[in-house]
């Protein structure tokens, strides 16, 4: 098959960990390339974001992003492209029309409204994967939130309009039916993690060296809604740890950080800030042996559609606190490879990793039954496989009747 990647703000050639770089970056280059492996050309479509990116760059054996020219070339914030999108749209119908496309699989809300707009003229039958959902997020960021206003309606309508909508976990199939998107047009298929890459044990030298009996990491975009104030806050209730976070801007970069800047701050409020070590965006490449050194990963947002790093931390054998919230209620399983408390708990939150820093041979128990897990469930070739079959249902036009088959 040719499959056409349309991911319009995320691009996997980007450095992640910024504001607008993160797990959707990582899903797209690691899908498409999974996808490649098996025997798939993938077109993975970006906008261009820098006026000397060439048009099409090769990212894999089998895969090529194509710079999209739609708006300024320049980096935008990706809730101001929407004004781009109709363009960006024109842009794939050229491409699928010399192309011979099969399959196009939209990430994001913007992503949809232009593949369909190129469907529309060309007849490629569209998947959509939202990776976030308006509707959660002003449910949580009330007016904090930056989204164009017609977002919740927009994505009401592309749901009901794509062929397939591919959801990532059963709490967004919850909100993709109360959104009125018929249940017989969705699919789960989880996001992966490279099981290779993450592995337990994978070592090496780790900055910032350890400094005390017990080691939390976080890894994220520095956003609010990641909710590592309530880790600096159960931090107060943990003597003897210290917790080490990765992600926003280069190191170099986070004085300039306001989130960043309101991190330190709270860390400095509660007493903890000389057991807090903020060390900025870490290369990929780099963070096994980060998330490795760790005793667990912490991960409490108050929503996440998905969540990769814990995946990525199971597949280190490295167990999780995580909030019960979306993707998290599906890949970590309470008791059995990490533990769940509610969002936004500091008090619940110390009291599970007290339990679990407490017992040594209890974290081994749960990291290795997270790595079995991670490598029954989630490596990308599975999930590729997976992706594979909902793509050939569409080039059938048997979405539905096998919907009604299940
Ligand atoms: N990430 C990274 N370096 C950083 C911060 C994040 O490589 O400094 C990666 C992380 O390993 C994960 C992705 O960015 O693969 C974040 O994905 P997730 O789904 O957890 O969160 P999102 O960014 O989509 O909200």
């Amino acid at each position: 098959m040719r499959i056409a990647m349309v991911s319009e703000h995320a691009s996997p050639l980007a450095t992640l960990g910024g504001v607008d770089a993160g797990g959707q970056n990582v899903h797209v280059a690691a899908l498409s390339t999974a996808l490649a492996r098996a025997g798939h050309e993938v077109d993975v479509y970006t906008r261009r974001d820098d006026p000397d990116l060439p048009e099409c760059v090769e990212l894999a054996a089998g895969v090529t992003v194509v710079h999209v020219a739609a708006g300024p070339a320049r980096t935008i914030a990706k809730d101001e492209l929407l004004p781009y999108m109709d363009a960006f749209g024109d842009v794939l119908a050229d491409w699928w029309s010399t192309r011979a496309t099969d399959v196009a699989h939209a990430h994001f809300w913007m992503s949809g409204l232009a593949s369909l707009r190129a469907a529309a003229l060309t007849g490629v039958p569209v998947a959509q994967t939202f990776h976030a959902l308006g509707s959660v997020k002003r449910r949580h960021q009330g007016s904090s939130d930056t989204s164009p206003p017609g977002r919740v309606a927009a994505e009401a309508s592309i749901g009901r309009r794509v062929d397939v909508v591919v959801a990532t976990c059963s709490d967004e199939v919850t909100e993709l039916v109360r959104l009125g998107v018929p249940a017989e047009r969705i699919r789960v298929v989880p996001c992966g993690v490279d099981i290779e890459r993450f592995r337990p044990g994978c070592g090496g030298v780790v900055e910032p060296p350890r400094r005390a009996r017990y080691r939390l990491v976080c890894v994220g975009r520095l956003v609010e809604r990641k909710g590592i104030e309530t880790v600096l806050h159960a931090l107060a209730d943990l003597p003897d740890t210290e917790l080490v976070v990765a992600g926003g801007p280069s190191a170099d970069l986070l004085s300039a950080d306001d989130e960043a800047r309101r991190l330190l701050e709270v860390a400095k409020a509660d007493g903890v800030d000389d057991r807090v070590h903020l060390v900025g965006r870490v290369d990929h490449d780099d963070l096994p042996a980060l998330v490795g050194s760790a005793d667990a990963v912490v991960a409490t947002p108050w929503y996440e559609p998905f969540g990769i790093v814990p995946v990525e931390a199971a597949a280190c054998g490295v167990p999780v606190v995580g909030s019960a919230v979306g993707g998290l209620v599906d890949t970590v399983q309470d008791g059995r490879t990490g533990l769940l408390v509610p969002p936004r708990d500091p008090a619940a939150l110390a009291s599970a990793l007290r339990d679990l820093l407490g017992h040594p041979e209890r974290r081994a128990v749960l990291g290795a039954a997270a790595r079995r897990r991670a490598v029954a469930r989630y490596g990308w070739d599975r999930i590729a496989a997976q992706t594979e079959v909902v793509y050939q249902a569409m080039v059938r036009g048997a979405v539905l009747t096998e919907a009604a088959a299940r």
